[in-house]
């Protein structure tokens, strides 16, 4: 099949790269010429892994181009997939310009019938009312299709090529047909549905595993007063099929671009039909309170004297094996130990520069490796569980940290790793070992 793929950032550019892998013809388009030179060139503007090797593969197959030129690449192209960005604006909403663009845009070049899917996470009825939109300035025939986006960051590739499901929202049967055949060699299990629950499975399951990260958030913080161990309890719970072991572990809390910013829309959408989503605020408050888990922790050490401690940070992206920093815990973290005197010294194997284009580079001294962060500090907080972190020799960290105090966020050191070190440690609702 020809199929256009606008916005090349996480979502679209994995997609694309996947669709073409499929062996269909793909262009990826976005505004942003930089990014389509260094795509054109042979790089990845971000680093997500086995992404490089696919996309250098399928280009060079002829099966995958890069453009900014929009009206070229519908007009070359059946299916048309919107994958731009919908971030949150300061009430929470959703901001549709991106996509509204967009449409006004792929009106504007139809040249004959097309297929228009939108993979961004969209509030529901931002289908119909595109529709309305691409229809006032086209008369060209289309069909509109929701194809919402489940895949992580950091897996990606794996998540595209083996998804554990595909939803297909549509009106039109032939082109629900047509979207199954594309999606068929990835999965049996595709739901072909109405548009309108297309898109409510989205924040639904966004919802839904945030919320089961702060329920056993807020377990971990009743486990730290009771004196139970978090990571035996959802151990314990994970085992019960209905419950299930996946987003059960405890730590510093979400972040990153879908999780935050879909809850808060999924309470601004359900806001506007007079109903108020008690449980998803409650899930936010929690999420919003756990990130200062660590600051908490450190404050109890120090007696409340933060001020002229030195602090290491490792890890800066949300979660590990991505350089995306959006809303990660990270940035509100130091942030708030640099606002109270705290000298912070900071790492991360990937997602450095990304988080100083975010935080900016001043105020914090940026380091190149685990040890050296550490070198001289009075207490270390680990924020995003990088396999590197993992690895470092504990016993060679406590001779450069000045205090062998290791404030662990993600609950990555067992008690046996501690063993023979001098290490005062803290996780997430688990016992203190010191
Ligand atoms: P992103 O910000 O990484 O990428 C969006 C891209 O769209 C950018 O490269 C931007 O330049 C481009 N763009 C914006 N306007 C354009 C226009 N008019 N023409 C061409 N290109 C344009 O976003 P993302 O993380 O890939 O997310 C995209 C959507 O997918 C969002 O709605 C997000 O909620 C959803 N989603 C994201 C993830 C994820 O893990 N990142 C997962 C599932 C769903």
């Amino acid at each position: 099949m020809n199929i256009t793929v606008i916005g090349t950032g996480y979502v679209g550019l994995v997609s694309g790269v996947c669709y073409a892998e499929l062996g269909n013809q793909v262009i990826c388009v976005d505004k942003d010429p930089r990014k389509i030179d260094m795509l054109n060139a042979g790089g990845i503007p971000i680093y997500e892994p086995g992404l490089q090797e696919l996309a250098t593969a399928n280009r060079e197959a002829g099966k995958l181009s890069f453009t900014g030129d929009l009206p070229s690449a519908v007009r070359q192209s059946d299916i048309i997939i919107i994958a731009v960005g919908t971030p949150p604006l300061p009430n929470g909403e959703a901001n549709l310009a991106f996509i509204d663009q967009v449409a006004l845009e792929i009106a504007g070049a139809m040249n004959g019938y097309k297929i228009i899917a939108v993979k961004s996470t969209v509030p529901v009825g931002t289908n119909e009312r595109l529709a309305k939109l691409i229809r006032s300035r086209s008369d060209k025939t289309f069909d509109s299709i929701s194809l919402p986006e489940f895949l992580r960051e950091g897996s990606a590739i794996g998540d595209t090529l083996h998804p554990d499901r595909i939803i297909i929202g549509a009106e039109s049967q032939s082109a629900a047909d047509t979207m199954s055949e594309l999606h068929k060699p990835l999965t049996e299990q595709i739901v072909v549905t109405d548009i309108r629950s297309a898109e409510m499975i989205k924040y639904a399951s966004n919802a839904f595993l945030a919320t089961k990260i702060s329920f056993i958030n807020e377990i971990a913080n009743i486990c730290e007063k009771v004196g139970a161990d978090v990571t035996k309890v959802a151990e314990g719970m994970g085992y019960d099929k209905r419950i299930g072991p996946s987003f059960l572990k405890a730590g510093i809390g979400y972040g990153g671009s879908c999780f935050p910013k879909d809850t808060s829309a999924l309470i601004q959408i359900a806001g506007h039909v007079d109903y108020e989503f008690k449980l998803l605020r409650s899930v936010v408050e929690v999420n919003q309170g756990q990130r200062f888990n660590v600051i908490r922790k450190l404050e109890n050490i120090f007696d409340g004297e933060l001020e002229g401690k030195t602090v290491a940070v490792w890890g800066l992206a949300f979660k590990p094996n991505t350089d995306d920093v959006r809303d990660s815990p990270a940035l509100e973290i130091i942030q708030h130990l640099v606002d109270n005197g705290v000298k912070v010294k900071a790492y991360d194997p990937i997602a450095m520069e990304s988080f100083q284009a975010l935080f900016g580079k001043d105020g914090v001294e940026w380091c190149d490796g685990a040890l050296e962060t550490a070198r001289d500090a009075d207490a270390l907080c680990l924020l995003t569980e990088w396999d590197e972190f993992a690895k470092v020799d504990l016993l060679q960290l406590q001779s450069v940290l000045k205090q062998p105090i290791l404030i662990d966020g993600r609950n990555v050191f067992k008690e046996e790793h501690l063993l023979g070190t001098d290490f005062i440690y803290y996780s997430v609702g688990r016992p203190n070992l010191n």
